[in-house]
């Protein structure tokens, strides 16, 4: 289930069982509900699809302290190599690299495909010519609801970024 922020931004992804539970408790309102019924113990109801939280949660924009992944990272980099822009041989490339002191965060790696990643090796940017096309941030938090579910259904695009 996706689950809104009260200001509509997305938030979050969750379990079905946990949506029934928001909405029981009257905590979420239902946005999007899917034509099959859930069949629940005592009750019948709609299938969640969107779920909006009904008061605002401040949501940690400390993105930067999420897990770094790879699909995170290749989500954030729209699965592209962003040296070459080739989509295939995806690997993560540490742009200053760690045996020159490059950090392990989110300002530091970008999706690179293996050949690129093979001709970069162990150089700096300007040593070699190879700069990333967009300089690598830490992602929008929309990017860890495409990680967390690999497809995403169709009543939940229009609230999700394009770019993400
Ligand atoms: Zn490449």
């Amino acid at each position: 289930m996706l689950v809104l922020n009260a200001t509509y931004e997305p938030i979050n992804v969750c379990t079905v069982r946990r949506a029934v539970v928001l909405l029981l408790k009257e905590k979420a309102e239902l946005i999007e509900r899917s034509s099959r019924d859930l069949h629940a113990e005592y009750t019948t109801m709609a299938r969640p699809v969107v779920i909006r939280l009904v008061s605002y949660v401040r949501v940690p924009r400390d993105t930067h302290k999420r897990k770094i992944t790879r699909r995170a990272v290749f989500a954030r980099d729209g699965w592209a190599c962003q040296y070459c822009g080739s989509r295939s041989n995806l690997t993560v490339d540490h742009v200053i690299p760690r045996s020159k002191g490059g950090l392990s965060s989110w300002e530091n790696i970008v999706a690179a495909c293996a050949p690129c990643n093979r001709r970069k090796g162990d150089r700096l940017p300007n040593q070699i010519g190879m700069t990333p096309r967009k300089a690598p941030r830490t992602p929008h938090p929309a990017i860890f609801i495409h990680v967390a579910s690999p497809t995403i259904p169709s009543g939940w695009r229009q609230y999700l970024p394009e770019a993400a």
